[in-house]
């Protein structure tokens, strides 16, 4: 027993262990979004930079074509009068150009400007030969290419003042502002994702609440539930359409656990009550064949079998009890039969004998004979023994108990039980057919009972959906009725 609870607990503590592996939704949601906001940010700076600079080189190149083939024309022609020398005339067009404008010998050398606006770069004489180099490839006269960072635009011309000599004309356009754009979209990109980031960890908190919260209170809820308190409602404010399904779903596991141990301390409390009662009159009967009927045969016999009858009546009251804790939870049928009303009342009523012989208790039956009612016979014998038993222990002093089987009308007759007690106050009648219900004053009873025998008088005739009530004058008694369908 001791190993099953060890081993018990060692699994719910591996349990736990497992279920605290498992990853927060908080987290899962905050993963999800973030990598989310950061496959989008960086699909689009990707997009964004490849089309920009894409678009930017286009452009590029078609300045550099045109601008080239433009000066082309320009340089060949006569340099005009404003100027005094071919490079400040080239000077001057590389700044209205807004590109940089050389004009080479074969050789490489620069020979407008003869002072550029800046130093040339090192690598230049290899431009040249580049520039020589894709010319001889086209095979054409001019041709447009790219080198790092610029594009580039040559062409074989004869200078106007000078026809004999082939030279190079050399215009390039530099890519630098290109690679500015893409470094600027690039940063932005990076600001932009930061800032996604910042976004979704916001809203990853937020929805996370938003959709832990309901799950967080119906955890609490069921540890509350867990010691026992079956009163919780799963349901709570501003539950989403899947909550409010798993709460209505723990709601109706509470109702059934609920129902469950209810029936349980219910089948304890009637079974403890209902086996009392014969258990007090067996030890009545035996006492009296010890003190009082022992050698008087006739006697005897006759309270043995009283103590027979009841021990019958507590090996039947063992599967009734079941059946009757079934009943009140609605999960068991009656088992009717056509039953001799009139010999049944008289059959309880000579179970009380003990208390007339010994206690000096009247009995006054007043019992019309052949009446019959399609009923639970074992059920309907523990509703009129309870009421019977009732009366014996709240009637007068005088002792008196009237049992009554009468025809009310052609399809009804009733059973009544009066004493002459000092009756039920009216605000008390509701009270007294609930559970657990007793009265203080409930001390020294002929009739020992546990507070439960009214009510299942209550869900017996419920069940086999009888007219039943109580009629009751304060100081002067309570008569308890039943009504029966009269069968033929
Ligand atoms: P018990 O009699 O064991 O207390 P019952 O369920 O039979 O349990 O009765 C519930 C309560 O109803 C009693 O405690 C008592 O207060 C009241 N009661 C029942 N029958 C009578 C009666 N005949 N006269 C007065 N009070 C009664």
């Amino acid at each position: 027993m001791l190993k099953t609870i060890h081993q018990k607990r060692v699994n719910a503590k591996n349990e736990n262990r497992e279920r605290k592996k498992g990853t927060s939704i908080y987290l899962l949601l905050w993963a999800v979004f973030s990598v989310f906001a950061l496959a989008i940010v960086i699909i689009v700076s990707v997009a964004l930079t490849a089309v920009t600079g894409q678009a930017y080189r286009d452009e590029a190149e078609q300045e550099v074509r045109e601008k080239g083939s433009h000066l082309r024309l320009v340089v060949t022609s006569q340099v005009p009068d404003s100027f005094h020398t071919m490079s400040e005339y080239v000077r001057y067009l590389n700044t209205s150009y807004g590109v940089d404008i050389f004009i080479l010998d074969l050789d490489g050398s620069v020979m407008y400007p003869e002072r550029p606006n800046y130093e040339l770069p090192r690598d230049f004489p290899s431009r040249t030969q580049e520039l020589k180099t894709h010319l001889q490839r086209a095979g054409t006269s001019s041709i447009v290419y790219e080198r790092p960072n610029a594009f580039v635009y040559g062409a074989t011309i004869t200078l106007y003042d000078n026809r004999e000599e082939t030279v190079f004309l050399y215009v390039e356009k530099s890519l630098q502002l290109v690679q500015a754009a893409e470094e600027q979209i690039l940063l932005r990109s990076i600001m932009l994702g930061t800032a996604v980031f910042f976004v979704a960890f916001i809203v990853s908190s937020a929805l996370s609440r938003l959709l832990t919260r309901p799950i967080l209170e119906i955890t609490e809820k069921a540890k509350t539930f867990a010691t026992g308190n079956f009163d919780i409602d799963f349901h709570g404010a501003a539950y989403n359409k899947e909550m409010i399904e798993l709460a209505t779903a723990f709601n109706y596991a509470r109702d059934e656990i609920s129902k469950a141990d209810t029936m349980r301390k219910e089948l304890i409390a009637n079974v403890s009550h209902d086996f009392k009662t014969p258990l007090t009159m067996i030890k009545a009967y035996a006492s009296m064949i010890v003190e009082i009927s022992g050698d008087i045969k006739e006697k005897r016999d006759q309270h043995a079998q009283v103590i027979v009858d009841e021990a019958d009546r507590l090996a039947l009251l063992v599967g009734d009890m079941l059946d009757l804790s079934k009943l009140q939870s609605g999960l068991q049928e009656l088992k009717k039969t056509v039953v001799d009303m009139s010999a049944y009342v008289h059959e309880i009523i000579d179970r009380f004998d003990y208390l007339r012989e010994t206690q000096g208790y009247t009995f006054i039956l007043d019992v019309e004979d052949g009446l019959f009612a399609c009923v639970d016979e074992i059920k309907i014998g523990q509703v009129l023994y309870n009421l019977i038993g009732n009366a014996v222990n709240y009637t007068g002093e005088d002792k008196k108990v009237v049992v009554r089987l009468k025809t009310v009308d052609k399809n009804t007759f009733r059973f009544s039980v009066s004493d002459s007690g000092k009756g039920i106050k009216k605000e008390d009648i509701p009270t007294i057919w609930q559970r657990y219900y007793r009265s203080n004053d409930s001390h020294k009873r002929p009739v020992r009972g546990t507070g439960l025998g009214l009510s299942i008088v209550k869900a017996v005739l419920i069940k086999h959906d009888l007219h039943f009530g109580v009629e009751s004058e304060v100081g002067k008694g309570s008569t308890f009725f039943v009504d029966f369908t009269m069968e033929e």
